[in-house]
């Protein structure tokens, strides 16, 4: 298979080349030129992870070098659990919970496939290959552990200093050996622009080779569209019915996989983005109008974009507000609302919710009795509460347990430099 542009004027690649590359030579981010289409009995009748992604990869690698090593690839990847909870009696409603890899987040099934891929395609090449990550949190995290050790990689993540959670810091800083952690004067959009400066930099690409590991890399996207394949075949396959998923979005990486999914034929219904304050997508569906804005910071903070990249691949398959307003609805969600989830939620049930996930679990709430009623409900579970204990103890007025991985993390030292916002800082650190 072939990718090409969001922006239509790059050369379009291979699959190796796109995840090496990240963002396409014109600014543009990459997309498949033709959907698979798998139909629903030829997807393996195999429930796990791995087994129902393997075929999915060869798919989009068709034609490439890493075709052959899908397996592999997968296997070495996902070797965590990927649980749907039932949280109503009915099994109308339940949680996706993508947060038992090794830095309880979502971003982990991304950052392991994209290490996965790499080392593969890295194997015996002299030049090293420097991964710059943008994080609001999580990403870096993941990305660092991901990468972390693995020969002939370095990765260097940077971040927005004081705007991620003392616990979400401990993550990206506690890494060392080929992993370079820089806390940001700054927001989540600045750092994300540095990296984008960072690729069209001559002195920077001139010292290593680049790659980017944020939503943007194709190779995040992947295996986030294999994990809805698998749980809307798992719906499917017992129910006989649609799974609709409501998914906490920022950049919008976990919502553009879940539309690819549904692209390739998968049986899924409706999809709804849950924001937080930052309502940049919400406001777009509503009045027609983009208006990209310095994020705001929130509870939910992965979440805290105000220019989501993602966007233009959604915009590249549907134009205007108008038509994607018909593929998926979005909501914004304040900091109260999230905190009044967070304690209803525990009241209620006994769940403890992350911020994020809140979002969505808030977003349920919103829809109409009807709507509630007549649908199979996926909520996206995209943290474990134990990596915002600040927020959610508080709230809950208990302590969150924290799952063994976390602990681990949370034992080792931690080590960061600080730069301004600007190009010139990045490049006396990594030039
Ligand atoms: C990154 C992140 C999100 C947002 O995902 P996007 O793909 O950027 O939309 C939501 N929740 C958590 C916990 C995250 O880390």
């Amino acid at each position: 298979m072939r990718f090409a542009s969001t922006r239509g004027g790059a050369p379009e690649v291979g699959f190796s080349a796109a995840l090496v590359q990240g963002l396409a030579p014109d600014g543009g981010l990459y997309v498949p030129q033709q959907w698979p289409q798998l139909t629903l009995d030829s997807w393996p009748a195999a429930s796990d992870l791995a087994s129902l992604a393997e075929p999915l990869v060869q798919r989009f690698a068709q034609g490439d070098a890493l075709a052959d090593q899908a397996g592999s690839i997968v296997r070495d990847a996902f070797n965590f659990p990927l649980p749907l909870v039932p949280l109503e009696a009915d099994g109308r409603l339940s949680v996706l919970e993508l947060f038992h890899g090794p830095t309880a987040a979502f971003k982990d099934f991304g950052a392991r496939f994209l290490a996965a891929c790499m080392t593969r395609i890295r194997r015996g090449n002299p030049k090293p290959l420097r991964i710059l990550v943008a994080t609001s949190g999580d990403t870096g995290g993941a990305v660092a552990a991901a990468f972390h050790r693995r020969p002939g990689i370095e990765v260097v993540v940077l971040f927005p200093k004081g705007l991620v959670s003392p616990t979400q810091e401990r993550q990206l800083t506690c890494w060392g050996d080929n992993v370079t952690s820089l806390a940001v004067r700054g927001t989540f959009d600045d750092c994300q622009r540095l990296v984008k400066e960072a690729f069209l930099d001559p002195q920077l690409q001139a010292s290593a080779e680049l790659s980017s590991a944020n939503s943007i890399n194709l190779g995040r996207l992947l295996p986030q569209a294999a994990y809805y394949v698998a749980t809307s075949l798992a719906v499917w396959r017992s129910t006989g019915e649609k799974a609709s998923f409501i998914i906490p979005s920022g950049n919008l990486g976990n919502s553009v996989a879940c539309l690819w999914a549904r692209q390739m034929g998968l049986p899924i219904a409706d999809i709804v983005l849950a924001h937080n304050a930052n309502r940049t997508v919400p406001d777009y569906l509503q009045t027609g109008v983009l208006r990209p804005r310095p994020s705001i910071a929130t509870l939910a903070s992965a979440m805290d974009v105000g220019s989501p990249s993602n966007l233009e691949r959604m915009s590249w398959l549907y134009p205007d507000a108008a038509q994607l307003g018909q593929q998926v609805e979005a909501v914004s969600i304040s900091d109260e609302q999230i905190r009044t989830r967070i304690v209803t939620d525990f009241a209620a049930r006994g769940q403890v919710w992350c911020p994020h996930t809140a979002t969505a679990a808030e977003a349920y709430e919103l829809l109409p009795a009807e709507r509630r009623a007549a649908g199979r409900w996926v909520l996206v579970g995209t943290a474990h509460p134990a990596k915002f204990r600040e927020i959610v103890e508080p709230l809950i007025g208990r302590p969150v347990e924290v799952p063994d991985n976390l602990r681990r993390l949370f034992e080792l030292p931690s080590q960061s430099t600080e730069i301004d916002a600007s190009l010139a800082a990045l490049r006396k650190v990594i030039g």
